[in-house]
């Protein structure tokens, strides 16, 4: 592009809430043949609500020899919300927030954790009054000595309704489940259809468990051969090159802190609306509100751009 087309292509995306890095960014958008939607805060919200709190235990605990203890609180799903909120007080994590949100709803009194390890990708561990407490899926529970099975069921189920279910376990033991749900953000369907008309392929990524993103896909109209589920916030990026060693050029999607390293291996990332800065920083293309719609703007403005140039 020469530099005066290439000033009119970026005075138009501005005005379009949409900002292009560079006058090559604008060239490249249209190469594209993939797009990679990340699920939370991209397709969703990303505001989370705590949804349901499941006990697993018995009404009375006991100690291991059989002797019935009491419990710390009233009943058994407050118990289990009270631990849970508790440890996650030590994380900025949106799951843990809507625990900790959940909780306070409910009026329960919150310990403060004296010890806290994030686990990422994974869940949390901390000590509060309430004993060593582990927050987090499956994984977290196995590598910790902690058998998630009799938990599958009620996993399932949240799962299947698209909830993000976590494993609640204190001092050793399974004692329950907590469930958070997200919603689609209004256009991301629309969309998703309209580029797939294009004849572009659509991708989602996500940290999620494989269920609930499955059934986030089904809802946005994503294939669920093309759902890329429980990638560690590290694996992001190796998943965008994964795509990208069969010969397509992938437009990565994202707005969180783990998306910066696939927003800059993808041929273009875009940052969605209230993206953190470290999403920003790395994308080639910010887009200044948050709607996945937007993302078409991009398409149509690059090819605009060309076409004016030649
Ligand atoms: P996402 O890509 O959706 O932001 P993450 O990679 O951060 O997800 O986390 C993946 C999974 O790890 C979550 O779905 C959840 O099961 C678990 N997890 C992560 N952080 C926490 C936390 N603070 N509390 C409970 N579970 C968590
Ligand atoms: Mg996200």
């Amino acid at each position: 592009a020469t530099p005066a087309a290439t000033m009119v292509g970026s005075t138009i995306a501005a005005t379009n809430g949409v900002l292009f890095k560079g006058a090559d960014i604008l060239e490249r958008a249209k190469e594209i043949d993939a797009i990679v939607f990340d699920k939370t805060g991209t397709l969703t919200h990303g505001e989370l609500a705590l949804t349901d709190v499941v006990s697993l235990e018995d009404p009375v605990r006991t100690d291991g020899a059989g002797i019935a203890i009491e419990k710390p609180d009233r009943d058994a799903e407050a118990f289990v919300l009270a631990a849970a909120a508790s440890a996650e007080r030590g994380s900025e994590h949106p799951l843990a927030q809507s625990i900790v949100a959940g909780a306070t709803d409910r009026n329960l009194a919150l310990a403060e954790p004296t010890q806290f390890e994030n686990i990422p990708g994974h869940g949390i561990s901390a000590q509060t009054e309430f004993g060593k407490t582990l927050v987090g899926n499956r994984k977290l529970m196995r590598d910790n000595g902690v058998d998630p099975q009799p938990a599958e069921e009620e996993l399932v189920r949240l799962e299947n309704e698209g909830k993000t279910a976590m494993l609640v376990a204190v001092e050793g033991s399974l004692v329950g489940v907590v469930a958070a749900a997200d919603t689609v953000r209004e256009s991301a369907k629309t969309t998703i259809e309209a580029i797939q008309k294009r004849g572009l392929s659509v991708y989602m990524l996500t940290g999620d468990n494989e269920r609930t993103a499955r059934a986030v896909a089904a809802d946005v109209g994503i294939d669920p051969d093309n759902v890329r589920a429980g990638v560690l916030p590290a694996d992001k990026a190796d998943a965008v090159d994964e795509l990208q060693s069969t010969g397509d050029r992938v437009m990565m999607v994202g707005d969180g802190v783990n998306d910066a390293p696939a927003l800059t291996t993808a041929h273009i990332g875009v940052a969605i609306g209230s993206g953190t800065d470290v999403a920003i920083e790395a994308a080639d293309v910010t887009l200044m509100r948050d709607d996945p719609a937007d993302v078409l703007k991009v398409i149509r403005i690059s090819e605009a751009t060309i076409t004016k140039v030649r």
